[in-house]
């Protein structure tokens, strides 16, 4: 389970564990919570009062501090984790679904004929597909795509590099995306 943290301008900076979460806490660095309460931790007993402190950590926080990610000159890296969940785990040429294990990164102009790895170059294919249309572009393969590569967001990014986003999280980047976006289920 990971904790969402934005700047205190609400913009996505990263996925942090709870113990990460309660290091902010504690540090009184949290301008603003949203979400629900995922975990409490117990602390030390004050001596004054005899009384324990406790930290209760939510599922996304607003953080005080100058931001790390500016989202105007982020270009997400691109990893095959992330492609597949770009492209909903469907091989672009044939449409038939694959596990991530069976996922490939298939470059639409191949690497051979100076085709760049970027994410508006690749999309998901199938093994055999991508065996199949080798070292030729789509053209010349008469291979046809079923979808555009994009280049997600700073939003689509935080929701493409986690697997296992709590509800309330992931109705929070949503809200965010571009109406195009290939993640509005
Ligand atoms: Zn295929």
């Amino acid at each position: 389970m990971k904790v969402l943290k934005l700047s205190a301008q609400g913009l996505p900076q990263s996925w942090i564990s709870l113990e990460e979460a309660v290091l902010h806490y504690a540090a009184d660095e949290v301008r603003w919570e949203m979400g629900a309460e995922i975990a409490v931790f117990h602390g030390g007993h004050n001596a004054m009062t005899g009384r324990q402190s406790i930290i209760t950590v939510n599922s996304i926080i607003g953080t005080q501090g100058v931001p790390r990610i500016n989202p105007f000159d982020l270009r997400p890296t691109l990893t095959n984790s992330k492609l597949f969940a770009r492209d909903r785990n469907v091989c672009a040429y044939c449409g038939e679904a694959c596990h991530d294990e069976v996922c490939t990164r298939e470059h639409i102009v191949p690497l051979g004929q100076n085709g760049r790895d970027t994410w508006m170059n690749v999309v998901t294919a199938c093994k055999s597909c991508n065996h199949r249309k080798g070292n030729r572009t789509p053209e010349q393969a008469h291979m046809g795509l079923l979808y555009t590569p994009y280049v997600p967001s700073l939003w689509e990014d935080f929701i493409l590099r986690n697997r296992r986003i709590l509800a309330d999280q992931m109705e929070f980047l949503m809200s965010h995306l571009p109406k195009n976006s290939r993640l509005h289920a």
